[in-house]
């Protein structure tokens, strides 16, 4: 079975992360999306609420799981039966970023990094500009799947 782990914090998941999962499972047999815990990071969204709404919004897909991890993501991957990462690119601040992340995940391990440059229409969203309009009482209707406005 070829499955690949999404990780990251989706806080909260976004129009972006939603279009690498949907483009994901058309790759793999199953995509694990894996919110990774950073104790010393502050979050909008509790664990639980991230988890909700990434569930909710697959909630018809089998081929997607919603998971939980700390410590290294290789680590977690082979623990897992994971043989690849799934990454989305935005722009070259990305690529620079996950270029570095990339080789030493594989220094560490035999995972493969797969990239999907991300769609023209949500390239721009962030997890944390939503979260500056949500702050600011702005409409992010748009920015988001619905699970996440359903509150
Ligand atoms: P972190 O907070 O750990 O950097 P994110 O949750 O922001 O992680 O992102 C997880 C993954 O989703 C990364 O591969 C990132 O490039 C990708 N991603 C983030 N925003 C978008 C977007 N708008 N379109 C496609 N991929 C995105």
């Amino acid at each position: 079975m070829k499955r690949a782990l999404f990780p990251g914090s989706f806080d909260p998941i976004t129009n972006g992360h939603y279009d690498i999962i949907k483009r994901g499972v058309k790759l793999f047999d199953e995509v694990v999306v894996a919110i990774g815990i950073n104790a010393d990071k502050n979050y909008m969204f509790s664990l639980e609420e991230r988890k909700n709404f990434i569930e909710k919004a697959f909630e018809n897909n089998e081929k997607v799981k919603v998971v939980t991890y700390e410590g290294l993501t290789v680590d977690f991957c082979e623990s897992i039966d994971a043989k690849f990462i799934l990454r989305g690119l935005r722009n070259p601040a990305d690529f620079e970023f996950e270029k570095a992340i990339a080789h030493t995940n594989r220094k560490l391990s035999k995972i493969e990094t797969v990239f999907l440059l991300t769609a023209a229409k949500t390239s721009f969203i962030s997890s944390s500009i939503v979260r500056d309009v949500i702050r600011h009482k702005g409409d992010y209707t748009l920015l988001v799947p619905e699970s996440v406005l359903v509150k």
